[in-house]
């Protein structure tokens, strides 16, 4: 090995939310502080969260125009969606936010070093450059590990070797994308499969219906989002399936998947027996997993569970002293305020003095949403899990099913369901979860509430503000 090249404070490993987060915060309290990161700044601004959040005000835009007429414009038709032409605007938008990333990462003076690390060991890495320059070697007194997740799909048995996978075993399976592939698409397809159960088959199958294109999601279950409360996996199901979306219930592993000049044939088998169809897009979304492989971690003695992610306690601490690991490869809530907020706390732990020496992030009560079509949003328990903690009589649940004003000048309409988990004698609000338009925007207020441990009765005394649909939530009976 090469002489060690540099020495930091802190080396950080993987610039997406979280290591980026860590970084600054670090820096700004006066640690000197490198990151290696390959690629772009991370999953969330260049093929998660943001390129999906724009691609979901595309689907929005098109069902307020069909809406439109409802409200006495003279619209009756769709118009044709230039995919190609957003998706130029849409990766201009990208590029300039990775710019500004890089920007305020280097105003704060955090090094950048552009390419892959690979552990030599605890607290060494080699950096096998973008820019194809000799390889660096760092050192560095602590190592935070953010090298995030990726797709669960082939090209991770292929690159890393031995994630095990299911769809590898099916012939023709390579001919379907990821998320990733799925954010490269120039064209609009017209007929689309997904298999997945998760947060992103559910959004894309919610934008391309949107869109317009025939959608079939292919789910192993009769529900798709299962970890959420039934009531909005149930509610989004039967919408989703109103708004004309396929879905194939108890779906096994397809048998074959053929490229033909049609596109694809996919040969199924779901709960209502074999079928085939032609679609020109097949996209995997069966969850992600943690890239810790090409890391080389045997040589740091860090330990992983069975899934790949990286074992911490608390405070983010891996069992190597001086090891940390956060966000997606924690495995732990995949979403970046989490990755982010883990981040800040620890960078504070480390170099914020006495003041901060216990700071870590809370893991609990941290809202979520599905960008569906409408959203649902999600914090605390669900009724099972309620029913679980405190005993069914010791819960009280509260709903609220409605038709928002919206859609009283509209002929198709969709419902709005809210719903309460109070928990014992004082009622405290231990889980709340929304099905409806602007679900995403409501929760997060609410969040705030059931995280400072309000009550049935603390809701009650908010006046109500008319007329929303949010004003349900203070008013339930
Ligand atoms: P990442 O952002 O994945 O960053 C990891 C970085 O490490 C990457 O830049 C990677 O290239 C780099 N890296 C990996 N290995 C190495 C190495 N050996 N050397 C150097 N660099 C390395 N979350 C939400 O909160 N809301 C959403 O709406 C949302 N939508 C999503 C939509 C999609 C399609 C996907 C895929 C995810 C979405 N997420 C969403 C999840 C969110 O993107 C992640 O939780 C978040 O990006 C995790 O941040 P991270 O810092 O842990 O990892
Ligand atoms: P998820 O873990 O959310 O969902 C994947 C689901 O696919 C599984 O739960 C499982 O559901 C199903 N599945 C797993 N293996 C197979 C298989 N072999 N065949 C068919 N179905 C299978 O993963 P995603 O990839 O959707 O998302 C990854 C993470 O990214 C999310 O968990 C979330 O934390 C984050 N994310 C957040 C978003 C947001 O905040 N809005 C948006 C997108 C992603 P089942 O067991 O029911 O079959």
């Amino acid at each position: 090995m090469a002489p060690i090249t540099k020495h930091f404070d802190c080396l950080v490993i993987g610039g997406g939310s979280g290591g980026i987060a860590f970084c600054r915060r670090a820096a700004q309290r006066g640690a000197k502080v490198a990151l290696v990161n390959r690629g772009g700044y991370g999953t969330c601004v260049n093929v998660g969260c943001v390129p999906k959040k724009l691609m979901w005000y595309t689907a929005e835009m098109a069902e307020k125009i069909r809406e439109a007429l409802g409200y006495g414009f003279r619209v009756n038709k769709m118009g044709n969606f230039d995919w190609n032409a957003f998706k130029s605007k849409r990766d201009a938008y990208i590029s300039r936010l990775n710019g500004i990333y890089e920007k305020n990462l280097r105003s704060d003076k955090v090094e950048i070093v552009k390419g892959t690390a690979t552990f030599v060991s605890a607290k060494e890495v080699e950096v096998d450059l973008e820019d194809g320059t000799d390889k660096q070697y760092l050192s560095a007194d602590h190592v935070v590990i953010a090298v995030g997740t990726v797709c669960v799909l082939l090209e991770v048995v292929n690159q890393a070797g031995g994630y095990p996978t299911l769809p590898k075993d099916i012939p023709g399976a390579e001919y379907g994308i990821d998320s990733d592939g799925f954010f490269d698409l120039k064209h609009q397809p017209r007929r689309v499969a997904l298999v997945g159960a998760g947060y992103i088959a559910v959004e894309f199958a919610g934008v391309f219906n949107s869109l317009e294109s025939e959608t079939h999601l292919f789910i192993r279950k009769d529900n798709f989002l299962r970890t959420f409360d039934p009531m909005l996996s149930e509610s989004l199901q039967q919408v989703y399936r109103e708004n004309g979306i396929h879905i194939h219930t108890r779906a096994k592993a397809f048998e074959k998947v053929e490229k033909t000049e049609a596109g694809l044939t996919i040969h199924y088998e779901d709960g209502n027996g074999k079928g085939t169809i032609q679609v020109d897009c097949l996209v995997w979304a069966i969850g992600r997993t943690s890239f810790t492989k090409p890391l080389k971690l045997h040589k740091t003695g860090v330990q992983v569970d069975e899934q790949g992610n990286i074992k911490v306690d608390d405070f983010q601490n891996t069992n190597v002293n001086g090891i940390y690991a956060l966000g997606d490869v924690a495995g732990k809530a995949l979403l970046t305020p989490v990755a982010i907020a883990a981040g800040r706390k620890l960078g504070d732990r480390l170099f914020g003095g006495e003041l901060f020496s216990t700071s870590k992030l809370e893991y609990e009560n941290i809202p979520s949403v599905v960008f569906s079509h409408p959203e649902i949003g999600s914090i605390g328990l669900t009724e099972p899990e309620a029913r679980d903690k405190y005993g069914a009589e010791n819960i009280k649940i509260y709903t609220s099913t409605f038709t928002a004003m919206y859609y009283s000048m509209l002929e198709h309409k969709q419902p709005t369901k809210y719903k309460l988990v109070c928990a014992e004698k004082d009622e405290k609000i231990v889980g709340l979860h929304i099905f409806g338009m602007g679900s995403a925007e409501i929760l997060q207020g609410f969040g705030v509430a059931v995280k400072m441990g309000a009550t049935k009765a603390d809701f009650d005394k908010c006046v109500a503000i008319h007329p929303t649909s949010a004003e349900e939530l203070v008013t339930m009976k």
